[in-house]
């Protein structure tokens, strides 16, 4: 393989960057040439693409976002814009392609490998919300973002005695208002897989206050309660049945930016490498993945054949961390 090129697609997130710097300098080790698609599927259909170097990623792997932009692109998903696709790669001799996304950045990059195109796929994405690998790039940095965000709410929520609904991001996988419940200590998380009652929340409530306690935390996922507003909701009823002031927060687009944790860098540079190593040793169809703390690649179409699994294991942990503990020998 002489030439490749890489793409970042579908929402972005933070990390992307390192990665992109991992692909670039790896292929020019290997003596590729190596080519930046800007927006995702839209620039590789349009023929967007610019040849990169050493100094074309240099200082890119502490910022947020994507160097290369990126978009959602109805055309790709037919086979019409695909052959168009193909048409631009095959007039810039590039070999390979390299793809930055999630769930639906897989799919195109799927069926495009069918067609015979060798493909990497990496992924990358906030909501941790691809299966076959433990961790997607920008995941840590999100839930650190929410963090910091929980650490300012809890500051004035406890000088007026309040509770705080934080809505996070997370439609159909809870992973963000887990890790970050847990890490944030909230009272209660209220997330897609698993059922919840307000009576119970609010009788935590009631309880801590009893204790003196005078700030509580209730992280909600977006796409855990029906209906909109989410975490609006959840405060009013709080509200209603406790008598608690309870102001909700929706932290909303600042979980998708800012600086990459060392955890996403380190996840980006590790992908990148191991993505073109990979592509490079003629595997025509690869996802690149992390498991128990060890990268792999399988199959795009078998990446795609995993159904998340809920961590119950750290969610038994959230739940007996939160417990009031009054066995009898309980001080108080
Ligand atoms: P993400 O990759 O973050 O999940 P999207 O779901 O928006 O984001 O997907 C990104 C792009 O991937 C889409 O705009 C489209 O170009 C392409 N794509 C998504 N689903 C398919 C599909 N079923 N077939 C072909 N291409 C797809």
């Amino acid at each position: 393989m002489n030439s490749l090129a890489v793409l970042t697609s579908g929402g972005d997130a933070p990390g992307m960057n390192a990665c992109i710097r991992a692909v670039v300098r790896t292929a020019l080790t290997l003596s590729m040439k190596v080519y930046g698609i800007d927006r995702g599927y839209t620039g590789l259909i349009e023929g967007d693409f610019t040849e990169m170097d050493r100094s074309s990623v240099s200082d890119i792997i502490r910022r947020g976002g994507t160097i290369l932009h990126t978009s959602r692109c109805e055309e790709f998903k037919t086979v019409e814009g695909r052959e168009k696709a193909l048409k631009r790669l095959a007039a810039y001799n590039i070999e390979g392609l390299i793809a930055i996304g999630g769930d639906g950045t897989f799919r195109g990059a799927d069926l495009l490998s069918k067609m015979g195109f060798p493909v990497s796929c990496i992924p990358g994405t906030i909501d941790n919300d691809l299966p076959y690998t433990d961790y997607t790039i920008g995941f840590d940095t999100a839930v650190n973002t929410v963090l910091e965000a929980i650490n300012k709410i809890a500051d004035t929520a406890g000088s007026h005695e309040r509770v705080s609904v934080v809505e996070v991001m997370g439609r159909k996988c809870g992973d963000i208002a887990l890790f970050s419940g847990l890490d944030g200590g909230a009272e209660a998380i209220i997330i897609p897989e698993k059922s919840y009652d307000i009576n119970n929340i609010c009788k935590t409530i009631l309880e801590n206050k009893k204790k003196g306690r005078l700030n509580n935390l209730i992280i909600v996922a977006e796409g855990a309660v029906e209906g909109d507003g989410g975490a609006k909701k959840i405060a009013e009823q709080i509200e209603d049945i406790t008598g608690i002031e309870a102001r909700s927060t929706t932290l909303g687009y600042t979980q998708r930016g800012g600086s990459p944790s060392g955890k996403d860098r380190g996840l980006g540079c590790k992908f990148g490498y191991y993505a073109v190593q990979t592509i490079y040793s003629g595997v025509t169809s690869s996802a690149v993945g992390i498991k128990n703390n060890k990268v792999f690649h399988m199959p795009i179409e078998d990446a795609l054949k995993y159904e998340k699994v809920f961590d119950e294991e750290l969610y038994n942990i959230f739940l007996t961390l939160t417990k009031n503990q009054e066995g009898k020998n309980a001080k108080n």
